[in-house]
């Protein structure tokens, strides 16, 4: 039986106005409908809107703000920080909008607020399209473009957010509000790393690329070859061509057939070499890595799609994440940043990782919101277990990660790959100028900070 009132709220009106499900405490589909991914956020919202229009989500927004109760949206649910959700509050959750509209003669894909990568990547399979998506097939489309977008594709096609051609957005006030190149402008460009600062994106249009197949290639060593092999891996990336992605992972070795076998449950250092293109070119381009010889490969052809897939890790490990932006990566970094893997918890998930930027990536707009772009390597120790007594020693790592490399940081960092850090760091996402510049939009499209669980900028 469906309830009428929560905590005193009628839901009349709501359930009445609304195209969706409203979901409360006690209905059988409450506890999976307020799971996210880091299994450590356990919050309890009073109503979970699970909209399916626009007009949803102007009548959530106003059901939330009448009764005064605190908003969380929610894309695919994957902010380390549990942002898509609040304690007591009002959950919109995008996840049913998650439709998307593929034209192949434009190459254009217009997307849902609540799709997640997976959606996208499969619309656009068909027709040989692709555009940069987050490296695992489940998040959420809309977190990940807001915040910038960082993925396998970056290099050649930039960020995702470097292909953001329009937003449909519900503000505060519950008005649909178009931004582009031409309609509110400077809306539009404080999406381009801003966040859910300034509304609700119920849909989003993104430019697409021909891409009809790309290869991956997966070498593992024994931890020992470590530092060697992230100098090689490091002096071929400084010239690589676009089209090569991946990064340079410590993590546990898995249990397939191609890692010999006394590697799997131990640590393993591995180079993921991703190429926008066939499989021969690829070996051509990457042999300085593919020719030091390795203890497993794994090398194949495949779809874009299938290759988001590859590493997906299912939801309700515990998660801890964070992140530093670098000018360089001389021997030292090397050293420092090698050293630590030995304090990755293994066996787990977790993961002790280099990213390459560079390519489109580095020559993007100047004027964006994501000032950590220019750096050329991101290291992002990446924390998923399950055991409750791994947390201070996984957040312990992470922060030793972190300081072990801060000599070369560049300061700035991308707010998608940490949690809750405190606002010099929300400071440092933005670059001071343009944080100023975005508290003046969030004034304009949210004087009330209606829209606040997100790395938050205040009104100006
Ligand atoms: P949610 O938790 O649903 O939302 C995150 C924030 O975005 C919240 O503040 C929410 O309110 C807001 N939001 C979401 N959708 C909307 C919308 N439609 N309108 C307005 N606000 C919205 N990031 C990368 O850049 N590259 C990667 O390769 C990458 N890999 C990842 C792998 C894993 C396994 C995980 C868990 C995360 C990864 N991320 C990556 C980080 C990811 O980009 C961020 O966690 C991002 O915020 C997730 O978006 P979401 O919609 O899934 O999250």
């Amino acid at each position: 039986m469906v309830s009428h009132s929560v905590g005193g709220m009628s839901l009349t009106g709501l359930r009445a106005a609304f195209t969706g499900e409203v979901v409360t405490p006690g209905d059988p589909s409450y506890d999976g409908a307020r799971a996210v991914f880091n299994a450590m956020i356990d919050r309890r919202p009073a109503v979970i809107a699970q909209c399916e229009t626009g007009h949803d989500v102007a009548e959530a927004i106003r059901f939330g703000r009448e009764n005064g109760l605190e908003i969380a949206v929610r894309g695919g649910g994957h902010s380390v920080a549990g942002m898509a959700l609040t304690e007591g509050g009002l959950v919109i959750d995008l996840r049913r909008m998650h439709t998307v509209a593929v034209d192949p003669g434009r190459r254009t894909a217009r997307v849902g607020g609540g799709a997640v990568m997976r959606h996208l990547d499969r619309a656009t399979e068909p027709y040989g399209l692709a555009t940069t998506g987050g490296r695992v097939s489940t998040t959420g489309v809309g977190g990940f473009v807001l915040g910038g977008g960082a993925g396998w594709l970056d290099r050649r096609f930039g960020l995702a957010s470097d292909n953001l051609l329009a937003v449909e957005l519900v503000t505060a006030d519950g008005r649909t509000v178009r931004a582009s190149g031409e309609e509110n402008p400077e809306l539009f460009w404080a999406l381009h790393g801003g966040g859910g600062n300034f509304g609700v994106a119920t849909s989003f249009t993104l430019r697409l690329h021909p891409l009809p197949v790309v290869t991956a290639a997966l070498l593992i060593w024994r931890p020992e070859a470590g530092p060697e092999v992230a100098r090689t891996y490091r002096d071929f990336m400084e010239s690589a061509p676009d089209e090569v992605g991946g990064g340079l992972i410590y993590l546990t070795a898995p249990p397939e057939e191609f890692v010999p076998r006394d590697m799997p449950g131990k640590l393993a250092c591995a180079v993921l070499v991703t190429y926008a293109g066939g499989m021969q070119e690829m070996r051509d381009v990457a042999e300085p890595v593919l020719g030091m010889g390795h203890d497993a490969e794994m090398i194949a052809e495949m779809s874009y799609a299938d290759l988001q897939c590859m590493l997906d890790d299912p939801p309700g490990y515990r998660n801890y994440w964070s992140a530093e932006y670098l000018t360089s990566f001389p021997n030292p970094a090397v050293d420092a940043f090698c050293a630590r893997a030995a304090d990755l918890l293994v066996p787990s998930p977790s993961q002790h990782v280099l990213f390459p930027q560079g390519g489109a990536v580095a020559r993007g707009p100047e004027g964006h919101p994501v000032p950590w772009r220019r750096a050329p390597w991101a290291v992002h120790p990446f924390g998923l277990w399950e055991d409750p007594a791994d947390d201070e020693r996984v957040r312990r790592w992470a922060h030793d990660v972190r300081a072990d490399v801060r000599p070369w940081s560049t300061g700035a960092v991308y707010l998608n790959f940490i949690g809750r850090e405190g606002e010099d760091r929300v400071v440092a996402g933005f670059g001071p100028d343009n944080h100023r510049r975005l508290a003046a939009v969030k004034a304009e499209y949210d004087p009330g900070n209606v829209f606040r669980l997100n790395h938050n900028i205040r009104p100006r």
